[in-house]
């Protein structure tokens, strides 16, 4: 997985030191020697991630990156502070400042590349996620801005498996005392037995337990569909930084080393929380906005937009391979007199029933779409003439033989609706044709005196003689 990165450090040798190693991983380096070049180099040339040194003069890195994270164009970038200092509350600044890691000089090559490494793949998920965002914003639906240091930390489930009763305790009451919801288990059976009630946001694994093998853990939450986006933080011992490294590689998002500096580890938790609810808000906002996108509000049914790619997808069949298929068009009948007479909430509530008892008469795999107003459309895949005539009859009929209930004093009203059809066999037509020919086929009907159903070729049909096999069907 190649990246690119931008280090940045005032001092020659460090960069040069940073950009050696990186190099050696195959990872594209770039360099700044201060803050003023790094912010402009972090929109020119969109690193993956940043290598930030703290120290440096005029601009410090903890202000760099303030600005990194203030600029909606490099705000999701993840930035690394690299540091000599060991005081944990400098630290502690840096990932409130936005930073999403840390290392400290000298610099442990275990420990960059397992934080590179990780942060690569936060990366990427992320520009998939705002990828898919910017799709849905340009099919037309405006969702608001989502951003990393804005989301809420408070509230978190977290889960602690921890067997020594100090740690696991000093653990429980920090995060606690943070106004998370804090559960702490001694080992992996009571661990899984508590993620599959609770919706975790975090869970907190030690290394060092005696009875059970932190790493194993790591590996099944990550395997576990519940658990696989649950971001995990290992609790190690200094000298396990090749387990360290291995739990990144296998999907830890992060680790702390013992002894547990509390500030550190509330820091620690809450960049995950943050970075999971941001994951889900990015999600969140995908599903919304593609629904919004292709679905009709006030039915509930797929809209005109997603009617026409569907359609045109079948009709992109060539004809020889192609199941038959009819598209019929629907239009209520004097529906501008029901808004008139009762009110346009009452031809609302009408709009909904009339579109779920077509739903209800419908196969699954049938399409049936509101393409505006009191205008709705169905596709009948795989379908003979006859059996055609006869579903739409049947349509005809669920909507005019009983009364609509609606809320107002008038309690039920009679509707009715034409219908124009269109059957496709053996046809090249496009989708624009298709809806012509049943909507011509609509107005006929309309023409007729409404109610009733009129086909290409075939004309009005004859509610007789449908009648037969509807008996003969509910016997
Ligand atoms: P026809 O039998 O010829 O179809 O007569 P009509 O009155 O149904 O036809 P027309 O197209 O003139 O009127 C359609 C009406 O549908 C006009 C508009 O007020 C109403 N309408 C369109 N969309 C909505 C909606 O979302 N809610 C409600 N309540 N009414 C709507
Ligand atoms: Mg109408
Ligand atoms: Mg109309």
């Amino acid at each position: 997985m190649s990246a690119r990165i931008l280090v940045v450090d005032d001092i020659l040798p460090n960069v040069k030191l940073l950009e050696a190693k990186l190099t050696n991983e195959y990872y594209d380096v770039i360099t700044a020697s201060n803050g003023k070049e790094a912010l402009e180099k972090a929109v020119q040339d969109a690193p993956d991630i940043i290598l930030l040194d703290v120290m440096m003069p005029e601009m410090d890195g903890f202000e760099v990156c303030r600005r990194l994270k203030e600029n909606p164009v490099t705000s999701h970038i993840p930035v690394v502070m690299v540091t000599a200092l060991t005081d944990t509350s400098d630290r502690v600044r840096g990932l409130e400042s936005g930073a999403d890691d840390f290392l400290c000089k000298p610099v442990n090559d275990v420990a960059l590349m397992a934080r590179v490494r990780s942060l690569v793949r936060l990366k990427m998920t992320i520009d998939e996620w705002r990828s898919r965002e910017t799709t849905a914003n340009t099919l037309g639906v405006m969702q608001e801005n989502t951003h990393v240091m804005s989301q809420a930390v408070e509230n978190a489930n977290v889960l602690i498996i921890e067997d020594q009763t100090f740690e696991a305790r000093k653990c429980l009451e920090t995060l606690q005392h943070d106004h998370h919801n804090v559960f702490s288990v001694e080992n992996g059976v009571l661990a899984m037995e508590r993620a599959a009630i609770t919706d975790l946001d975090l869970i907190v694994i030690s290394l060092n337990m005696i009875d059970e093998d932190g790493l194993r853990l790591v590996s099944h939450f990550k395997s576990n569909e519940r658990t696989r986006s649950v971001p995990i933080l290992m609790v190690a011992n200094e000298q396990d930084m090749h387990a360290v490294a291995r739990g990144l590689e296998i999907g830890a998002h992060d680790y702390i080393l013992r002894p547990v500096d509390r500030n550190e580890l509330l820091a620690r938790v809450r960049t995950q929380v943050r970075r999971k609810r941001f994951q889900e808000k990015l999600r969140n906002n995908y599903e919304t906005s593609l629904s919004m996108a292709l679905t009709d509000t006030l039915t509930g049914l797929f809209n005109r937009r997603y009617m026409n790619v569907h359609l045109e997808k079948i009709l992109q069949e060539a004809p020889e391979s192609r199941k038959p298929l009819a598209v019929l068009m629907f239009d209520i009948d004097n529906f501008k007199s029901v808004n008139d007479t009762h009110g346009h909430a009452v031809g609302d509530e009408i709009l909904k029933v009339f579109s779920h008892r077509l739903q209800q008469r419908l196969r699954s795999f049938d399409l049936l779409a509101r393409m505006g107003g009191e205008e709705f459309v169905a596709v009948l895949i795989d379908i003979p003439f006859e059996k055609a005539c006869y579903v739409s009859e049947r349509l005809r009929t669920c909507i005019a033989k009983d009364p609509f209930p609606v809320s107002s004093d008038v309690e039920k009203l009679s509707i009715t609706t034409s219908i124009g059809g269109f059957w496709i066999s053996d046809e090249n037509v496009d989708v624009e044709e298709a809806l012509k020919r049943a909507d011509d086929c609509l107005y006929e009907a309309k023409n007729s005196g409404r109610n009733a159903v009129v086909f290409v070729d075939k004309g009005k049909l004859n509610p007789d003689d449908y009648k037969e096999e509807e008996r003969s069907r509910n016997s």
